[in-house]
């Protein structure tokens, strides 16, 4: 799989946005966004705005430029931390329609659609909430786990013996 940064394309979206709502460009807001495109996504706003100090950006600015691109839909927040500075955050246009598999012993994530199960979803009323996208995790052992930890009880089995 080849992945492009989406640098120039969200920096076009960026400056059209600063055009119509009358902001000004800065080289540190540019910078910030520049961070977000080098950094594995989701990224939270404590990580940003460590990675943000190295380069001299302060705090408030990393806040309130991911203030400017959540109301450019360059940014969505994905993270439930009420707390901002652990908010995660992920590209607007990744747009989240599938069910992931989390194995809860080495980490891994696979991904696949299920067509009865979104269709379920897109479905559902919800109060109060217009759904835009979602992501279903499921929580499990891989098959790899399963099979290293049935090798460790045979193992433990035999000790006792
Ligand atoms: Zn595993």
């Amino acid at each position: 799989m080849i992945t492009v940064n989406p640098y120039d394309r969200l920096m076009t979206k960026l400056k059209a946005y600063a055009t119509r709502n009358h902001l000004r460009m800065t080289p540190q807001r540019n910078a910030v966004l520049e961070i977000c495109c080098n950094e594995p996504t989701p990224i939270s706003t404590a990580r940003l705005v460590t990675i943000a100090a190295e380069r001299g950006i302060s705090r408030p600015t990393v806040y309130n430029a991911i203030d400017t691109f959540v109301h450019a839909e360059i940014l969505q927040c994905v993270g439930k931390a009420v707390d901002k500075k652990y908010r995660q955050y992920d590209f607007f246009f990744q747009k989240h329609t599938c069910i992931q598999l989390v194995c809860t012993r080495c980490g891994r994530i696979s991904k696949l659609k299920d067509n009865n199960i979104s269709k379920a979803i897109h479905n559902r009323q919800f109060n109060n909430f217009v759904m835009q996208h979602y992501t279903l995790t499921v929580y499990g052992k891989c098959k790899v786990c399963r099979s290293l930890l049935a090798k460790e009880n045979a193992g433990k089995n035999q000790e006792t013996e």
